[in-house]
């Protein structure tokens, strides 16, 4: 790397910002920016020393209303075999996971009526009420406030909703006429206003994206404040009217993580699945661009293949106790340690 791109991270170190264009110069640098992502680990290294947050997830329905054109649980995609976990179902992976360890476990699907309020909200109150010390994690898209209201209220303490990308004509890109960039917008002012630790984020190398939309996610993260951000590489899922783009890069991934770490040194940051899924050692290799968050899969076996949201994901064929051994082992590997706590972030920003 050139002195001159060295000189942008130390900047953007020490200030946790910098002006548009040398943003838009760090991520167009060519190369593997070993500086930039020495520089975010050891930032990450300050704030949260090496230990690894680990969440338990549960993908529990991969029904949905929505139509997004770069994902596998797309109503139009005939292909999809889906299915829906029962309450119990659910609350038997929570049980394992409790029994391994974990102290998160996050509920992800996709938009799917069947969830209604009056079953997500029993449901949530009583994952609390058998895990007062666990932290509920909920994935489950666009609602109105009252329902993420009654869902705080049952006790989830945290949200992950990736705002995918907050240029507007990019956002009518990937999604179809019916979504819209405002109500993402309004869903996660909304999220944070009641209360949740928020999770925003995007696929690095979407359809149509440019480096200038990437700037603009950084400006509108910001603007938002979240307190996890959720980045992974946008990846080919061949029943979907996307299935003709090739998939996002793994360096412009990893710089991105670097970025944001020094922009929001606080971050909770994960290696995400789809890293994984891009590269065998793309966890590895997140952790040390800045990461510090794993999510291993604590569905049921017998569904994990099903949950397609993208082609070839990994970890579709461990059960829960495997794929912790397996990615605690990656962790220590890689120089780092597991933590099974919370997990909170430090500070909210
Ligand atoms: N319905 C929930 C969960 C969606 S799946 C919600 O709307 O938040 C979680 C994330 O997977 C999405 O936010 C999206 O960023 C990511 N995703 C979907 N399709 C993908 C693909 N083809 N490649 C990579 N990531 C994808």
């Amino acid at each position: 790397m050139s002195k001159s791109i060295n000189d942008l991270v130390d900047q953007l170190r020490q200030e946790s910002n910098l002006p548009d264009a040398a943003l838009l110069e760090l991520l167009a640098a060519p190369g593997d920016c070993q500086y930039l992502h020495d520089s975010a680990n050891s930032v990450r290294q300050e704030i949260y020393g090496s230990a690894v947050y680990l969440r338990g997830l549960i993908e529990f329905t991969n029904y949905c209303h929505n139509d997004c054109y770069y994902c596998g649980l797309r109503r139009s995609n005939r292909q999809a075999q889906r299915y829906r976990l029962s309450s119990e179902d659910i609350l038997a992976c929570c049980a394992t996971g409790h029994r391994l360890g974990y102290r998160t476990f996050v509920l992800q699907g996709g938009e799917d009526g069947y969830f209604s309020d009056e079953r997500l909200v029993p449901l949530v109150a009583k994952i609390k009420e058998l895990y007062p010390e666990c932290a509920v994690t909920l994935s489950v898209g666009e609602r109105s406030k009252d329902s993420y209201r009654k869902l705080r209220e049952a006790g989830a303490d945290r949200y992950l909703l990736r705002h995918e990308t907050a240029n507007r004509s990019h956002y009518e890109k990937l999604h179809p006429q019916e979504m819209s960039w405002e109500n993402r917008r309004r869903c996660l002012f909304e999220l944070k206003e009641l209360g949740y630790q928020v999770g925003a984020g995007l696929m690095v190398g979407s359809p149509f994206q440019e480096d200038r939309h990437l700037l603009e996610d950084l400006r509108f993260m910001q603007e938002l404040k979240p307190d996890m951000i959720g980045i992974g590489p946008y990846l080919r899922q061949a029943d979907t009217p996307f299935a003709g783009y090739p998939n996002g890069s793994m360096s412009k991934t990893l710089r991105l993580l670097s970025i944001v770490r020094l922009m929001f040194p606080y971050i909770l940051l994960p290696a995400t699945t789809a890293l994984g899924t891009l590269n065998p050692r793309g966890r590895e290799l997140g952790l040390r661009a800045g990461a510090n968050v794993l999510m291993p899969n604590l569905s049921p076996l017998s569904v994990r293949r099903y949950y397609n949201i993208y082609d070839n994901k990994i970890c579709t064929g461990e059960e829960a106790a495997e794929c912790l051994t397996c990615l605690s082992a990656r962790i220590k590997h890689a120089g780092f340690t597991v933590s099974k706590g919370r997990g909170d972030v430090k500070r909210t920003h």
